[in-house]
């Protein structure tokens, strides 16, 4: 064992609570051997300043959409929607390219890693040029995600998203959705190329069916069979029940809502994530967390298109598994998205600590550990937390920032997510045992930033 591959803490969160005096220690593939509490440091061990609580897996991103936050915030039309907001993203979404998209997916992946995010399910629907031809011979959008982070150190979850149809029945598509469309043979060869370089940097390769707007039963049906072909454990993300014209729209079409069609259609369970799932009966809810399958909670989002509120209470009674996402970027911060969650609930319940547990009343570790798990079997990948066989994705809070100093560690995690000042309380995070934030900063920022910049100018030109 070399030194640098293990760290010392006075306070860790580990997946059944605070612990003090934590010696952790990773293989050269950045897998934890051990996690032990209750030990001292070993002489010249390197220690960690501040708690160290797990990385955590950011369970839905369309990185280019970071590259037009703050574009939409205007009213358009005299009830602005989700629609409306989606007609605006498609204008942006065709001048974006290969050089595009891993300029932003690159900064976004330093903010997301500089904000305690260690991975990453890239929900990946913009795969063709502007015309809807296909890169060849590589699929160059999906490269550049690859390319993106990897150089960041960003764990992934590659996700291409099939895209077939404009709405139920089988409506044809649109001119703003031709650059997302694929046969079902031609997705599956899609998988075909795309595996190897997944491997080659320890990126998980899964599906996302992206509704059932865009993806009609027989597909979805072939689909599925042809991926367990490819491999039979590998994640399906779908993106479902987010908006009411949605469920209406699937009612007219099939007489069911979409969560309730899904379940007595598809082998929904825990290989799979249910993107929002926001508008369920309770009985719906029920039956769905009961499978298994992760909830995809992206709060911000949900907040910012005016989707509407998760019916969490019926989720966990049905003991549902749920992790966080942040979807269209319009916030890139892991502990806002759970301070969001919490808040939808205490607003809607007018309690407090809605979302703390019988075994775990401080409400922010018990939201950190139930995101980091949920957001991990979403991820297929071995980042549920601090035990051994997991890897080490660190994130160390700050005991000097002014919001943290002074505070039991516990009661520094509850600050960093409710009592944030807008700014970092990280101070160092590592994914896979590499350190990849250093005091707050991530080497490639400065960089990065101007290559955003320059391409988000000519969005904005060019609008
Ligand atoms: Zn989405």
């Amino acid at each position: 064992m070399t030194q640098a591959n293990t760290l010392w803490a006075a306070d860790a969160l580990l997946p059944d609570g605070w612990a003090r005096d934590v010696a952790l220690a990773w293989d050269a593939q950045g897998r934890l051997t051990q996690v032990r509490a209750g030990v001292g440091p070993l002489p010249g061990q390197v220690r960690a300043t501040g708690p160290l609580i797990p990385g955590m897996p950011n369970l839905h991103s369309h990185a280019f959409q970071r590259g037009f936050c703050g574009l939409t915030e205007y009213r358009a039309q005299a009830a602005d929607s989700f629609w409306s907001w989606r007609d605006l993203m498609y204008r942006c979404a065709s001048r974006i390219g290969p050089a595009e998209v891993e300029a932003i997916a690159t900064w976004l992946y330093i903010e997301m890693l500089e904000a305690g995010y260690t991975s990453v399910c890239e929900f990946h629907y913009l795969h063709h040029d502007p015309q809807g031809r296909p890169y060849a011979p590589l699929p160059e959008m999906a490269m550049a995600i690859l390319r993106a982070a990897e150089r960041t150190g960003m764990g992934l979850t590659l996700l291409p998203v099939l895209y077939q149809t404009g709405g139920f029945g089988a409506a044809a598509p649109n001119d703003g959705q031709r650059r997302f469309l694929h046969d079902t043979a031609a997705m599956l060869r899609l998988l075909d190329t795309l595996k190897p370089f997944c491997d080659a940097q320890g990126a998980r390769l899964g599906l996302a069916p992206h509704s059932l707007r865009a993806v009609p039963p027989a597909t979805l049906t072939d689909v599925l069979a042809g991926l367990d072909a490819l491999d039979a454990t590998a994640p399906i993300h779908i993106h479902i029940a987010e908006q009411t014209k949605e469920v209406e729209d699937c009612i007219a079409w099939s007489g069911l809502p979409p969560v309730r069609w899904l379940l007595e259609n598809a082998p929904v369970g825990p290989r799979w994530c249910l993107v929002h799932a926001t508008h369920m009966t309770p009985d719906e809810t029920l039956d769905a967390a009961r499978t298994g399958a992760v909830a995809g909670l992206c709060p911000t989002t949900e907040a910012n298109l005016g989707d509407g509120l998760f019916d969490m209470a019926h989720w966990r009674q049905g003991g549902g598994r749920w992790g966080v996402g942040s979807d269209s970027h319009a916030t890139v911060n892991a502990a806002e998205e759970l301070q969001w969650l919490e808040y939808g609930l205490r607003l809607t319940t007018r309690q407090r600590n809605v979302m703390a547990e019988a075994a775990q009343p401080h409400v922010a570790t018990a939201m950190t550990l139930a995101a980091v798990a949920g957001g991990a079997q979403a991820s297929s990948r071995p980042v549920a937390g601090l035990a051994p066989g997991e890897q080490a994705d660190l994130v160390e809070l700050d005991p000097l920032h002014v919001a943290l100093a002074g505070l039991p560690a516990r009661d520094m995690l509850s600050a960093h997510v409710f009592g944030s000042h807008r700014t970092s309380a990280l101070r160092n995070v590592w994914v896979a045992g590499r350190k990849r934030v250093h005091e707050g900063l991530h080497p490639l920022r400065d960089s990065a930033a101007a290559d955003f910049l320059n391409v988000r100018r000519n969005l904005v030109t060019n609008a």
